[in-house]
């Protein structure tokens, strides 16, 4: 345990909702702080999105999806059942109300307020990582840049001017365009459609459900325990917080922190946390591939991200606006090969195995929620969106912090969900 600031009758106990990267993450930084912690799941570890994401750990490309063009993309595929972004065409108010909301914030200043306000999360993403591989965690994260490839040379303008703004608000990105063969020499499952590339430098990737795993493994083996059950309700009381299954005995603790991801607004609703998370569902599969993958490959033109995984690729696309617990739809898989199988070639789309569905936390102004709440002894931490899982440990350091010394770390101040 690291010699860390306490307050005097600081919580000695916690309980954490939610099993993924940001509850076990904060779960292991509260150890290290002295806290005694259960976790609670109403599955089983890394149930939700961190399990089939496309595990890269890439600072350098957390770009918030709250940029103007997305609004533009959006309303043309409210049209097309196959475009990468989807928003089903069905009465949902608590949907519409909150893509408004989304809608409002697709301005280049909430863009840039988000950019700055990750600043000191990519900042000290990778060193949270190392902590805890250090420390028992017990897969590795490997260092390689993530390669884009594009159809002309003009389309990769897009993502040079996204990386040039990022760069304007504090966001520096190490990058190197690519012509055709300096793409093939980085991708060499690059088909002959692609022309065009930029490598982005100085990231990682991992493989994210074996990584959470391990993070609960170690997390239980400082003594924390696990306990399978759905939350339905948290009760505060003046020395501490129960938090209740539907049947059976609450879990008591003297502090809750609720890390549920795309669920988190049914709880966090009534306790007073008015910036609405919804389910951004994204898809993802393993197909082999014939030629070697150095590294992750970025189709930007089609919104597809592919990573190394065990002896082949995992491909991961689509963002869909559904009930985080709705069965998957399968023209969306559909969608994502028909889209990525013309720009890469040795790749065996039909043997694809580990098909899953997975909602990414998305929030209207593009930050996560990450604080105390207005009840006392209740922290949240969600939302992270398209990079929670390179944002979890760091998200688990400063808020376990936060909840120990009883002050808020300046790097949260963006994400107060009481904004
Ligand atoms: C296709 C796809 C690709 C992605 N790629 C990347 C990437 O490359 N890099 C990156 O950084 N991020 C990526 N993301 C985003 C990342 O996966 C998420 O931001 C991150 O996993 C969110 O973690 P979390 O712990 O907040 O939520 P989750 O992992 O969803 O965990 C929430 C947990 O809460 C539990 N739970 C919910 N309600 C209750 C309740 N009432 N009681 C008890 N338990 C409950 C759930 O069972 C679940 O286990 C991707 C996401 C998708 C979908």
């Amino acid at each position: 345990m690291v010699d860390v600031e306490r307050i005097d009758g600081g919580p000695r106990t916690a309980v954490v909702v939610g099993a993924g990267i940001v509850g076990l993450s904060t779960a292991w930084f509260l150890q290290e702080r002295g806290v005694e912690v259960t976790v609670v799941d109403r599955t089983s570890i890394a149930a939700g999105a961190s399990w089939g994401n496309a595990g890269w750990i890439a600072p350098g490309l957390a770009i918030p999806l709250n940029e103007p063009s997305v609004l533009r993309y959006g309303l043309r595929s409210l049209l097309s059942p196959t475009a990468p972004l989807h928003i089903p065409p069905r009465v949902d108010p608590g949907l519409w109300s909150f893509l408004l909301r989304f809608a409002a914030h697709c301005r280049w200043s909430s863009w840039t307020r988000a950019v700055r306000a990750n600043l000191p999360l990519n900042e000290e993403s990778f060193e949270a990582f190392d902590v805890l591989t250090a420390n028992g965690v017990d897969v590795a994260t490997v260092d390689a840049p993530i390669t884009a490839g594009f159809t002309s040379p003009a389309w990769a303008q897009g993502l040079l001017r996204e990386l040039s703004r990022m760069a304007d608000a504090g966001q520096r990105v190490d990058h190197v365009e690519l012509d055709a063969d300096g793409l093939r020499e980085h991708v060499p499952l690059a088909s002959p459609a692609l022309t065009a590339g930029v490598r982005v430098d100085g990231q990682r990737y991992t493989d994210p459900g074996a990584f959470v795993q391990a993070l609960a493994r170690a997390v239980v083996a400082r003594g924390a325990t696990i306990r399978l059950f759905e939350v339905v309700d948290l009760r505060t009381h003046a020395r501490g917080v129960t938090v209740h299954p539907r049947k059976g005995k609450a879990v008591a603790a003297d502090v809750a922190v609720i890390a549920t991801g795309a669920w988190l607004t049914g709880l966090a609703k009534r306790l007073g946390v008015r910036v609405p998370v919804r389910a951004g569902r994204g898809y993802s599969f393993t197909v082999p591939v014939e030629r070697p993958v150095p590294g992750p490959v970025y189709l930007p033109d089609v919104r597809v991200a592919c990573t190394p995984y065990q002896d082949g690729l995992r491909v991961a696309g689509t963002m869909e606006f559904r009930d985080p617990d709705a069965p998957g739809v399968g023209a969306r898989l559909e969608a994502i090969i028909a889209s990525a199988r013309p720009l890469l070639d040795g790749v065996r789309w039909e043997q694809r195995r580990d098909v899953w569905v997975g909602p990414r936390p998305v929030t209207p102004d593009g930050r996560a929620l990450i604080g105390a709440v207005r009840a006392p002894h209740v922290y949240v931490a969600a939302g992270h969106g398209m990079w929670g899982l390179a944002q979890g440990p760091v998200t688990g350091r400063l808020l376990a912090e936060q909840i120990t010394t009883g002050k808020q770390p300046e790097a949260l101040r963006p994400f107060d969900p009481l904004r």
